[in-house]
């Protein structure tokens, strides 16, 4: 398993023992199968196995340095091999010693919890990174279940105290060890430790009060954002189980690779291919730019790899300043002359190459020229 632990846990590689455990303990309920579904069992396993190792420094600190997985024997997660079907154990266990809710509880767990935040990933056009933009994206989320208004309840009624635990959420079991009998707290298997059962559930949303829905959302990109940039939209994430608030919803933006242009920071790169003979003549010509047809005035005299800078074609640097379209020259030398070409050439050459002569130098690296890429990153060091 190449899983990554943070990740699963949604917390920083810094994070505090203490924001971890307020991690897990959101998400081991979100995700509780019995609450979320059978087929968020795997999940539920993955959470545990995160949070078995990033919770013990000994393991967390192994981990960092490189262990992949901690999952079956060697460290044992204990979760790793856990049978769902016995509801008593799992919550002995998160109730148990060390857990992170302490040992025992002293009231029911609420049926009512935020919902988790979502995260999706999107990506847009350099240009769309220049100008800002309004976009709209499909999230699979949570929702609160229309059919019982998200009571969970075909009758659309609160829960009712359960008759087991009488609204105390707990059992007392008795159990048979080497040293005799013990007597534990373990949370009521009727209603799961709420305290509360539902006693018509709603079919539509199995009791939870939310179905998994698609829905569209409006995302509007700032003008100059960075890529991998996060927006957070308020309230878009999954609804919480029986009526609870909704997380949040987090868009991950992305910025496509241009064809013309390479970002550096808030300035705009390109290479831009001439004959030689506006090189050594100067020119006026035009490149078409995010802000449409640009004028752009090559001097007499450029050389290969010289640049021109168009001013304020960029990205945003702030509300009223953009960076720099720079322009990056490369020089055609003609091939295939024809004769009257070659001719005006040789005339040119007699004129101009009197006296001059061919420089040499050492070569600093015996390899084949550079190609327009290698000198293109060469040009952004400099
Ligand atoms: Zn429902
Ligand atoms: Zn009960």
């Amino acid at each position: 398993m190449e899983n990554d632990y943070y990740k699963i846990l949604g917390v920083s590689r810094d994070a505090s023992q203490e924001e971890i455990q307020k991690a897990y303990r959101k998400l081991s309920r979100q995700y509780h199968p019995d609450i979320a579904g059978k087929q968020f069992e795997d999940k539920f396993k993955e959470i545990n196995e995160a949070y078995s190792v990033l919770s013990d420094p000994a393991k967390r600190q192994q981990y960092d340095m490189g262990a992949s997985s901690f999952s079956g024997g060697g460290a044992g997660s204990g979760f790793s091999s856990m049978d769902f079907s016995n509801l008593g154990d799992i919550f002995g266990q998160f109730f148990g010693e060390g857990s992170p809710f302490g040992a025992p509880p002293s009231s029911p767990i609420p049926r009512e919890s935020r919902g988790g935040d979502d995260l999706v990933s999107l990506t847009i056009s350099l240009k769309d990174a220049v100008f800002g933009a309004e976009k709209q994206i499909e999230v699979t989320t949570f929702a609160k279940c229309k059919a019982c208004d998200g009571t969970g309840s075909k009758s659309k009624s609160a829960p009712i105290v359960c008759p087991s635990c009488h609204g105390t959420g707990l059992k007392r079991q008795v159990q048979r060890s080497i040293l005799g009998q013990i007597l534990t707290t373990v949370p009521c298997p009727q209603c799961q430790g709420h305290g509360t059962i539902i006693p018509d559930p709603c079919s539509e949303c199995q009791g939870t009060g939310r179905v998994r829905v698609r829905r569209t959302i409006e995302v509007k990109i700032p003008a100059g954002i960075e890529d991998g940039t996060r927006i957070k939209i308020v309230g878009q994430g999954e609804a919480g189980p029986l009526g609870g608030p909704a997380g949040d919803l987090y868009v991950e933006v992305h910025i496509a690779p241009n064809k013309e242009f390479t970002r550096k920071g808030q300035d705009l790169h390109c290479w831009l291919s001439i004959p030689m003979t506006w090189a050594a003549l100067g020119t006026k010509t035009s490149i078409s730019t995010f802000d449409g047809e640009k004028e752009l005035e090559i001097p007499a005299g450029t050389q290969y790899g010289q640049t021109v800078v168009m001013p304020g074609l960029g990205l945003p640097k702030s509300e009223k300043e953009r960076g720099d379209i720079v322009v990056h020259i490369q020089i055609e030398i003609p091939t295939g002359l024809s004769g009257e070409q070659k001719e005006v050439l040789e005339k040119f050459a007699s004129l101009h190459d009197a006296g001059a002569g061919a420089n040499m130098q050492a070569a600093q690296e015996m390899k084949p020229k550079k190609n327009i890429f290698a000198r293109m990153k060469d040009a952004f060091k400099g």
